[in-house]
């Protein structure tokens, strides 16, 4: 695990606090989710609901407001006794599945830039990641190049749309190419929809188990975190098939065995919230991108504007710069604002060179100053 013992936010965050520059660099909202579910938590704390260790896979409730939530969102059915695990935020459901799917020297497909947490986890199960690279400035995924990277060890693809870094939403059409390669290659599929709420434009989230043929061999990840903006709470999920469920669990249990007692309830709650709710969570967060965009591009940067997620990319190489660490690590003393190198989510740190990942989960008002200093510092 030597490789993964220092992060790029860790140094990036100090130097936020060294410099008071605004940190663009993590992706967590400055404004917390919604009242109601903070209520909901309360109450739960205080009718002494989930104080105590919780069922292992999750609290019936919960798992059958994420049923739900399938069901009223994306029209999958799945059976909250066996198609569901509560964990740990996303990232314990991800690290649970594949240590759970990967044996020693299997390989894992994943497009990069990737998840940090991707590589580290694959690690951990002593497997092996294969990266296939998603080209700016576009990024879109290409299915021919998947297929060429996919040897006889590959076990697992791992898919993240929305995407974090690049704000990619992939389209069906794009999917359904991905998903001829999961078939032929017969590989499971984790698919990361963290950011299933967070599209704009009018654009389609587009769960992978609703490919024709995929529900069978795909596990699907899903966060509160990024879908109520309580990243503190650390409740996520895996939904999918009861075989893959069932190793899932066996894992799972044995990695925090339960976690977030009270916060499953408010969850619970909180995954059932009217359309108004998640309709206006996207438009205000699409409202801040387009903020945050108008500002890169006024300062000189070439921006590839997202579709979804927290993030957008930029080009750095018409402000003079080829390398987006150099960027990144001067930043901050130069417009005191701090943004992450796509470098980072990289095997090869070529592929990501010229590119830099920022955040927009903030107040506008934050926006609002970080883009005047960048613009008083570079335009
Ligand atoms: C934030 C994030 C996660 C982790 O979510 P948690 O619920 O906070 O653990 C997983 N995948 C992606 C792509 C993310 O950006």
């Amino acid at each position: 695990m030597r490789e993964h013992s220092s992060t790029v936010f860790g140094e990036m965050s100090a130097l936020a606090a060294r410099t008071g520059a605004i940190n663009l660099g993590q992706g967590f909202p400055d404004t917390d989710g919604p009242d109601v579910v903070k209520r909901a938590a309360i109450r739960a704390i205080t009718e002494g609901r989930g104080n105590q260790y919780p069922p292992a896979h999750g609290v019936p409730e919960l798992r059958r407001a994420i049923a739900a939530h399938q069901q009223r969102f994306y029209r999958i059915d799945i059976d909250p006794d066996t198609d569901v695990v509560v964990a740990t935020g996303a990232s314990e459901a991800i690290a649970a599945t594949l240590l759970a799917l990967l044996e020693p020297g299997d390989e894992v497909v994943m497009f990069a830039p990737w998840f940090d947490l991707y590589a580290a986890a694959t690690s951990l199960a002593a497997a092996t990641r294969v990266s296939v690279p998603l080209a700016g400035p576009a990024f879109r995924p290409d299915a021919a190049a998947l297929e060429r990277a996919v040897t006889d060890r590959t076990r697992v693809l791992l898919l993240n749309s929305p995407h974090n870094p690049t704000g990619t939403v992939f389209t069906r059409d794009e999917l359904a190419q991905i998903a001829l390669v999961a078939e032929r290659h017969d590989l499971v599929v984790i698919s990361d929809e963290a950011y299933e709420h967070l599209v704009f434009d009018g654009s389609t989230h587009v769960p992978f188990a609703t490919l024709p043929g995929m529900a069978e061999r795909t596990v699907t990840i899903g966060s509160a975190g990024k879908s109520l903006s309580m990243t503190g709470w650390k409740v996520g999920w895996a939904t999918g098939p009861a075989d893959l469920i069932a190793a899932v669990r066996v894992v799972r249990q044995h990695l925090s065995y339960v976690s977030s007692g009270p916060f499953q309830w408010a969850v619970a709650e909180g995954l059932a919230l009217p359309d108004s709710y998640w309709h206006g969570f996207a438009d205000q967060l699409q409202s801040q991108r387009d903020l945050l965009c108008a500002g890169l591009t006024a300062a000189g940067l070439s921006v590839t504007v997202p579709q979804g997620t927290y993030f957008a990319t930029t080009d750095v190489r018409p402000l003079g710069y080829d390398d987006g660490w150099a960027f990144c690590r001067d930043l901050p003393d130069r417009a005191g604002v701090v943004a992450i190198p796509h470098e980072v989510f990289h095997d090869d740190p070529d592929a990501g060179k010229p590119y830099v990942r920022w955040a927009f989960c903030k107040r506008p008002e934050v926006l609002t100053e970080a883009v005047g200093r960048l613009r008083n510092a570079f335009a």
